[in-house]
């Protein structure tokens, strides 16, 4: 009153009170599903890890090859310079897949697989993708590093479902880089009683290989830098019986291949291939792209 008399301004907002409804809502309810959807979101954040980036129970021991169509390789052996070796053993592949009727009919039982041998970088990868390439056919390529997996078993139905995939697209081409991580000799007893998941691994490619029809047109190429360590029963006849080496280029071959390289920038007119060729002995072809 006595402020109303003198005519001074106030006021005072008013506060309005929450419904107890309301409070119990702020304290106990949105705290839990706070909770809850953390759980569940680390939860699949952790199955995702286990089940590499599958993500889905459902995915659970599928493998994840990449499908590659034609249109994505590209890859002709005219970009793979040199290797002349090699190119000649794998067009043979390439014939088979472009009309098997030739050789069915004449009974001859193509080679199932074919492993490239070679120091790393000298486009073993490149040679794979190229025969993809010249046939028009989809090239599955994984690694063997991508079989080995945390749960015994796990590796084992990645290469069935591998293989699966691989007959359902045929004729294609398997391509298998790295094979020495999971084709290592079985012989290794010591401790720890060796790697039952690696070991798995390994035998189910070796059944499934004996399985598949040959005839169908399932081609699998194999990478590796260390032949010497591979186990015996992959490189029985009727598995990887043919060995294609992938060697360091001569001098010849890194100039075709500086040759490839440079096609895709701007040079100077007076760049010397034979010279630089000369002066990089015993570089690879990753090598000599790099330069
Ligand atoms: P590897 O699988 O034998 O380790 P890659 O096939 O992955 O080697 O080769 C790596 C890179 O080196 C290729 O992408 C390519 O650019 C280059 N390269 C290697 N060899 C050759 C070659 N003969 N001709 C052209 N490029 C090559």
């Amino acid at each position: 009153n006595r402020l109303y008399e003198k005519n001074v301004k106030f006021s005072q907002e008013i506060v309005e009170k929450t419904s107890p409804l309301m409070s119990v809502l702020l304290t106990w309810i949105l705290p839990t599903v706070v909770i809850i959807g953390l759980g569940q979101l680390l939860l699949r954040n952790m199955q995702k890890k286990m089940m590499g980036g599958g993500g889905n129970a459902m995915t659970f021991g599928k493998s994840n090859a990449k499908v590659y169509v034609e249109s994505t390789t590209g890859i002709k052996f005219k970009d793979v310079a040199g290797q002349d070796e090699a190119k000649e053993a794998l067009t043979e592949i390439v014939d088979f897949l472009h009309n098997p009727k030739k050789y069915t009919e004449i009974g001859a039982a193509m080679p199932k697989g074919a492993l490239l041998v070679g120091p790393p970088g000298t486009g073993k990868t490149l040679l794979a993708k190229a025969v993809a390439g010249e046939a028009n056919v989809p090239f599955f390529s994984i690694s063997g590093s991508e079989f080995v997996e945390m749960f015994v078993g796990m590796g084992a139905a990645k290469v069935r479902d591998l293989f699966k995939q691989a007959n359902e697209k045929a004729p294609c081409i398997v391509f298998i880089d790295e094979i020495d991580t999971i084709g290592k000799k079985r012989d290794n007893g010591g401790i720890g009683g060796g790697n039952d998941e690696r070991e798995q691994t390994l035998n189910q490619l070796l059944t499934e290989m004996d399985g598949f029809d040959g005839k169908k047109g399932v081609m699998i190429l194999a990478a590796t830098n260390r032949p010497e360590v591979l186990d015996k029963a992959l490189l029985r006849p009727g598995r990887f019986d043919r060995r294609i080496p992938v060697e360091l280029p001569d001098l010849a071959g890194r100039e075709a291949i500086l040759k490839v390289h440079a096609k895709k920038v701007k040079l100077e007119s007076n760049v010397d291939f034979n010279q630089i060729a000369r002066a990089t002995s015993g570089a690879s072809g990753a090598e000599l792209a790099n330069i």
